[in-house]
């Protein structure tokens, strides 16, 4: 369904700091369970993007939830970097990070890391093929670096 080209897609610009802060907020508690700093870097006030705000939800909250699944230990870092016409928006870890040779793969539907290291975490592999695919519906394009032992960046751009 997610992939049927037929989602309604709803465009208005908001305000990205309070709706970052409440996204965050409802995963406090799984970072503070695991013993993980969950930080939001300073971001201006009233800087707005234009997005589908539901849909960018489910991107923020997908990415967010990789990221503390997959660490256990450190912190996961929320920061936004404010260009002239867009803004660049990172979700950094300090988790178990994604082997070199998986990295152009975690984005296709159903693909896992290593089904053993995945296993006792739970989860289909679609999280991030979502991921993908509502970011394209905003002409963008999610983007990681990861290192092994090291930690994940995930990151992309939203117009302004
Ligand atoms: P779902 O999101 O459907 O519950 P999932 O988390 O396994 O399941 P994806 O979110 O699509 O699926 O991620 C694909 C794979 O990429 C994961 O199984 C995991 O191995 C790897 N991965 C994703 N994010 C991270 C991260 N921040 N750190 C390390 N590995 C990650
Ligand atoms: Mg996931």
């Amino acid at each position: 369904m997610i992939e049927s080209g037929e989602m309604q897609m709803s465009f208005r610009y908001f305000e990205i700091k309070p709706y970052l802060c409440s996204i965050i907020d409802e995963y406090r508690h799984l970072a503070e369970e695991k013993g993980i700093e969950l930080k939001l870097n300073y971001v201006p006030d009233e800087l707005y993007v234009l997005g589908d705000k539901e849909r960018l939800k489910q991107v923020f909250t997908n990415l967010i939830h990789n990221a503390i699944k997959y660490t256990e230990q450190g912190r996961v870092e929320i920061i936004v970097e404010e260009e002239k016409k867009f803004v660049n928006i990172i979700i950094k870890d300090t988790g178990i990070g994604i082997p070199e040779s998986d990295l152009d793969r975690i984005f296709e539907r159903f693909y896992r890391v290593e089904k053993d290291r995945s296993r006792d975490r739970g989860g289909s592999g679609l999280g991030l093929s979502i991921v993908k695919h509502i970011l394209e519906l905003h002409n963008s394009t999610i983007k990681v670096e990861s290192k092994i032992g090291k930690g994940s960046k995930f990151y992309f751009d939203l117009p302004t």
